[in-house]
């Protein structure tokens, strides 16, 4: 069978799926995207209310500077130039109720001038932590895709930063942030569901920013999106929205196809999911294919939470505020059963235009909750109380932010809410997940393999299989799965 005759289907429409289609028709494939929703990105996602865009992904996306490896790598799925990255100074500010504030700058020696001056008993601790932000930048995240001279070499430059990272890695955040006395920082390291996050994970994040590679991109998530969804257009492969898979159709212990909910069938030469892992594993496959690596971590491992996010569009400018702006609460405020917030985070979009009009400012709040079964299952049975629940979250959030900017009051022209039920709805990720897999002590940095045992012609890619997840999983996983394919079918793999 000739190279460019060989059909790939690609299940599931955001980054990874996307990047997946794109390798695959770059090395002489004919790519095809099953995507459930109406527009392609997944959790890589924002919606329009009125004169507002909400986002709910991008914050910042690791690999913005040019000179960077991840650069390189986004560069092979989009013209990653056509991007505008704003580099912000300030990461975050923390406020306590007794109006003691802490600022998180990006820049690694101005970071450490405050954190001294805010806590001045914690300076070992403090330069410690700094310590290990500088010699984080040195550290060049390996691919799994370089050649094998490549690779060594990686290590070897590498080599430094190992005991170190292997030291954070196996301490979770909230317990590094117990080296503090001082509560915001302690709130910064151990604050919520983030406390669970392997301490790599916080550091390295402050280390990309110190290095501004961890820009935000004017547009957000579907900015990127709709340049990636033109790259895999212009190279001649297609998307399929309202697409669902129900099945991977599979014949003497190899996949030959998909069934779409519907009924309809769509030959292909390989399947590749880049839909949840949970779903491919134990829905679309029938838990056929389940390896014993995987029935483990499927009931052993952590998800990154579900979250609600609720949206304000406010008629004001609020370019005083800093971008992300968390408040430690006095009272504390009742997601659902089981979770209670002690803190409260705001991101101001000010600095993105096209978010809003002049004078006016898109403002977003993230609520972790594990208790994703109350939304899907409110929604389910009664749609009224599901609203009335969405309201009355929206009113405790939008009330801790009028107390704290006063002018807000009166200025609110939008409300939007949204629930882990339309994390699921729009994105299958299991339990509503905002991210795959929580980098823990316990997961570690590898990747979980792309192939099946005894299931041939199927791979995975995506934030399932590569603990931590975020934009670059996509990519990052994508590369080396198309270059298996390749080598198996004797192809050159040839990503440029
Ligand atoms: C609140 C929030 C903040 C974040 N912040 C950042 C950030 O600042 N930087 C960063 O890098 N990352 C961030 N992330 C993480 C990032 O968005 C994700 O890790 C990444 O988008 C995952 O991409 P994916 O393609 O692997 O999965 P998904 O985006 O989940 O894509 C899966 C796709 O498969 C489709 N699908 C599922 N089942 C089927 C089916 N049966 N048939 C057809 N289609 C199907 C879905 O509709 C979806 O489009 C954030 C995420 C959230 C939620």
């Amino acid at each position: 069978m000739a190279g460019n005759s060989r059909k790939v289907v690609v299940i599931g429409g955001g980054i990874a799926g996307l990047s997946a289609a794109i390798y695959a028709q770059k090395c002489g494939y004919q790519a095809e995207i099953l995507e459930m929703h109406d527009m392609a990105g997944g959790l890589a996602m924002s919606w329009r209310r009125n004169d507002y865009t909400f986002e709910t992904c991008l914050h910042w996306l690791y690999g913005s500077n040019p000179s960077s490896p991840m650069h390189a790598l986004w560069s092979e799925v989009f013209d990653i130039n056509q991007l505008t990255f704003l580099d912000p100074e300030v990461f975050q500010r923390l406020e306590s109720p007794e109006g003691r504030a802490l600022t998180i700058y990006t820049d690694t020696d101005r970071l450490e001038a405050e954190l001294l001056i805010h806590a001045p008993q914690d300076r070992v601790e403090i330069r410690r932590m700094i310590n290990s932000v500088r010699k984080l930048k040195r550290f060049t995240m390996p691919d799994p895709a370089a050649s094998w001279p490549a690779r060594c070499l990686t290590t070897l430059r590498d080599a430094p930063c190992l005991p170190l990272l292997r030291r954070l890695a196996r301490i979770c955040s909230s317990d590094y942030g117990q080296r503090f006395s001082a509560p915001l920082l302690r709130a910064f390291f151990g604050g919520g569901e983030v406390g669970e996050l392997s301490a790599i994970a916080l550091l390295i994040s402050l280390a990309w920013m110190g290095m501004r590679d961890a820009g935000y991109a004017v547009g957000g998530s579907q900015a990127m999106i709709r340049l990636a969804e033109q790259k895999l257009t212009a190279l001649g492969g297609k998307i399929r929205f309202r697409a669902k898979a129900e099945r991977i159709l599979t014949k003497d212990g190899a996949a030959v196809g998909v069934l779409l909910a519907g009924g309809e069938t769509v030959d292909a030469d390989w399947v590749i999911s880049a839909a949840d892992g949970h779903t491919t594993f134990y829905d679309l496959l029938g838990g056929g294919y389940t390896p014993d690596w995987a029935k483990r971590i499927y009931s052993q491992w952590e998800t990154f939470p579900s979250y609600l996010q609720v949206s304000l569009g406010v008629g004001l400018e609020l370019k005083d505020q800093p971008p992300l702006l968390t408040l430690l609460l006095r009272s504390s405020i009742d997601v659902d059963p089981g979770t209670t917030l002690r803190q409260l985070a705001f991101r101001f979009f000010h600095y993105d235009p096209t978010f809003a009009p002049v004078g006016k400012t898109a403002v977003t709040s993230f609520l972790p909750t594990r208790n994703f079964e109350y939304w899907t299952g409110l929604r389910c049975r009664d749609l009224n109380q599901y609203r009335a629940e969405k309201r009355r979250v929206a009113e405790a959030v939008t009330g801790v932010l009028e107390n704290r900017l006063p002018k807000v009051r009166g200025a609110i022209e939008v409300v939007d809410v949204s629930t882990p039920a339309s994390v699921v709805r729009y994105t299958g990720n299991w339990k509503g997940s905002m991210e795959g897999w929580l980098l823990t002590p316990r997961t570690g940095f590898r990747p979980l393999p792309s192939s099946l045992p005894g299931l041939r012609r199927f791979l995975m890619v995506g934030q399932w299989i590569m603990p931590g997840g975020g934009l670059p999983s996509g990519p990052m996983t994508a590369r080396p799965a198309i270059k298996a394919m390749c080598k198996e079918d004797g192809l050159r793999f040839t990503p440029r």
